[in-house]
């Protein structure tokens, strides 16, 4: 089987083409035909930040929000409300990390609960990513909150894998900025190291959802390889991960019965043994 040479994508995920004798797949091929300007990237986002005076942090208690919760308050000087919305299934551990954190930055912290169970239902059943339809509803609700409140920013622990943009225009003037844009996984270790945030040891790669590690064992059994292929296969690319962490985060996750019975039971899903 085919894999490309710079990133993670093999034939299973991605069309393979060899191209000056190494395979390459269709993505990579892309990005070096145009390669975003790193530069240009980080400028425009250090430009648009220094207008930004007031901003809720979209803020799960997990890794990657915590570094973007800091950034906007130390780093930029962000008068911030970090804002979770409990889906439900948050772990307990990253509700604590996040009470944690925004005692320590001094950062009000609002908790709204909304029930996602319909999504996460839907995911395990059919063996699909629930991910990107629970993180549009998060945003939808998020920009309903700060259209309420008065503040036009929404900051997001999201990464730049695809566009060339760190921000994202959204309805009634709401703006979105993926403070993380080209971030690497080292620099947001070094951030976190400085934070009292504790490491929850979570199946499925994930600080913060109880959801991720069912429904990609769920996926991996069903096709044979991660739902997440696409998004740390861009990281790769970008530098910002080496491949050998990648290769485990995309590797099929290992979780306790008991665990994953519960998810299922609170669910009202019946599993066929
Ligand atoms: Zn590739």
């Amino acid at each position: 089987m085919l894999k490309c040479s710079l990133c993670i994508h093999d034939e299973r995920t991605a069309k393979i083409k060899i191209v000056d004798g190494k395979p390459l797949c269709k993505e990579c091929i892309n990005y070096l035909a145009h390669k975003p300007d790193k530069e240009k990237i980080r400028a425009e986002l250090e430009e648009l930040m220094r207008k930004v005076d007031k901003a809720i942090v979209a803020f799960s208690g997990g890794k990657d929000s915590t570094v973007a919760l800091y950034l906007a308050k130390d780093k930029y000087n962000v008068d911030v409300e970090a804002v979770m919305i409990d889906h439900g299934f948050m772990a307990r551990e990253a509700i604590e990390n996040a009470k944690r954190i925004a005692k320590h930055l001094e950062v009000p912290l609002t908790i709204l609960h909304h029930d996602y169970s319909d999504i996460f239902r839907e995911a395990l059943l059919k063996g699909k990513s629930p991910c990107k339809k629970c993180s549009s509803r998060t945003m939808e609700k998020l920009r309903k909150y700060a259209l309420r409140k008065g503040i036009k920013y929404i900051i997001t622990g999201h990464e730049l894998p695809f566009g060339h943009h760190p921000y994202r225009l959204m309805s009634n003037g709401i703006v979105q900025i993926r403070l993380l844009s080209l971030m690497s996984e080292e620099e947001r270790f070094e951030i976190l190291n400085k934070l009292p945030f504790k490491f929850p040891e979570l199946a499925g790669y994930t600080t913060n959802c109880l959801i991720l590690g069912p429904a990609l064992r769920r996926y991996y059994e069903k096709h044979g390889y991660s739902f997440e292929t696409r998004r740390i296969a861009a990281l790769v690319r970008y530098g910002l991960i080496n491949k050998e962490k990648a290769l485990k985060k995309i590797s099929k996750p290992e979780i306790p019965e008991e665990i994953e019975e519960k998810i299922y039971g609170k669910l009202g899903i019946i599993q066929s043994k």
